[in-house]
This record gives structure tokens, sequence and C-alpha cells, in this order.
């Protein structure tokens, strides 16, 4: 990991949490932070929206962020059931994933619309967490890095600097099954996206690139030593501070 990008250790608690329960895990985690004043990494959790609010309430003042994990590319409007980034923002967010694999799958979501996501989070003053990742069948075809060449460069907004994205790697068949990557695959797409990076932006070597599938308490120390990773995008491993904090401990 180099010096001198900041880790950031982010949860993507997805379609999981009603509010008691999620405060309650929220609460451990922030008093196990509490114990690290000057901690060496960001600590997100990106909760359902419906309790965005009530999270950001409970971190206020801790080490801990708060982020979406979903943004409309508009304002506001006629969107029935859709969330935009000034509301993410107004509700206590400052993170906003844009095109996890799971949207781009289920919803159908384009390059040119993760990039008009990434582009609306900015304009909300969020920071964009934008995932890119290969399938199985690509990775098995041998085409892991076309694929992830092709999802960076079209996924990123004109506007995009080291300040306001973050890059999460997340190959698909990685998501929820337990496999990973090895640290020498995680190491040849991180160094990859990075010299994507160079070609788009100023400030390439700023950006933080995080890895993301089936990271837990039991493969994080390795996996975030691997080169050009600077922090981990975790799922599962998220929902349980007792779960969480080993991973984020790696970093701290
Ligand atoms: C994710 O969905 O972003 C993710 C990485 O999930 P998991 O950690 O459960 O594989």
């Amino acid at each position: 990991m180099s010096n001198q990008r900041r880790p950031l250790i982010a949860g993507n608690w997805k379609m999981n949490g009603l509010a008691a329960a999620a405060a309650t895990e929220l609460k451990a985690l922030v008093n196990e932070a509490k114990g690290h004043s000057a901690p060496n990494c960001d600590i997100l959790i990106c909760p359902p929206a419906t309790l965005v609010r009530e999270m950001a309430t409970i971190t206020e003042g801790s080490s801990v962020d708060i982020g979406g994990q979903d943004c409309h590319a508009n304002e506001s409007g006629a969107h029935t059931g859709d969330i935009s980034a000034e509301m993410l923002k107004d509700a206590g967010a400052c993170y906003c994933i844009v095109g996890h694999s799971e949207r781009r799958a289920d919803h159908d979501e384009s390059n040119a619309s993760v990039k008009a996501k990434a582009e609306a989070a900015h304009r909300g003053g969020l920071i964009a967490i934008v995932c890119v990742g290969e399938t199985l069948a690509e990775r098995e075809g041998d085409k892991t890095l076309d694929i992830i060449s092709d999802q960076v460069r079209n996924s990123l907004p004109g506007g995009a600097t080291a300040s306001n994205t973050v890059i999460a790697y997340e190959p698909v068949w990685a998501i929820g099954t337990g496999k990973t990557p090895t640290p020498n695959d995680v190491a040849v797409v991180h160094a990859h996206i990075r010299k994507e990076l160079g070609a788009l932006m100023n400030d390439s070597d700023q950006v933080r690139v995080l890895y993301g599938g089936s990271v837990k308490g039991s493969n994080a120390e390795e996996l975030m030593a691997v080169e050009n990773v600077d922090g981990a995008l975790v799922g599962g491993a998220s929902l349980k501070a007792v779960d969480f904090w080993p991973i984020v401990a790696t970093s701290i």
C-alpha cells in the first residue's frame, strides 16, 4: 500500500438493516473506532437509504463516515423510488457507491449511466466510489483487463479527481461467494487500473483503489498488503462490528 494514499475501509450493507439492530452494530463500530483518536484510515458504512440519516447521527463526531449505495443522475424530479446525491448529502452522507455489479446486473446499469451517477455524486458534494469488475466468464475468457479498461474509461466523468473519486475493483465472481483472486491476480488488476487512471486524471497516483469481494478478517491483511490496494469494499463482513472491525484493524 502506498504511504501517500490514505486507506479507506468501506462497508456496504446492501439491502440489510432495520433501525434498532443497525444502530446497535454501528454504535459498536463507533466504540471500537473511539480507541483510535487519529486513525490511519478512513472508515465508511453505506447503509440502506432509509437509515442514512439515523446512522449519520450516530457517527457524528466519530471517525466513521456514512455513504449511500446508489444515486440518481438527476438532482430532483419525477423519478419514483429513486434518490439523489443531494438527498443523501442532506441526510448526512459523504460518499456514494455507484456502478456496483449488483446494480449493473439487476438494473441494467451501463457504463454511461454509472458515469452520469458519478457526475451526480460530485455535483451533490459526495465522493463517488465507482465499482468495476469482471464476471467469471470474462475472467475465464482472458478478458479481465479489457473489461476493466472499458469500465474505467467509460464510467469515470471528466471531473473525476483523487479527492472526489475512489475506484473499487470487485470481481463479480468473488462477491458473496467466499472466493477471492490470488494476491498476484489482484496486483495485476490494480496496477492495470492505476495505469488506466494515469491516462484520465492528473492526480491518478493519489486515487484510492479498493479491493472488494469476500474480504473478511482472515484474508484482509494479505489483500490489503498487495501493491496498489488502498483499502477494501466489504459486503457481508461489514454487517456486524465484530466481523468488520478486524478488517478495519489491518489499516488503522
Ligand atoms: C460487495 O458487495 O461490495 C462485496 C464486496 O460483498 P462481499 O464482501 O460480501 O463479497
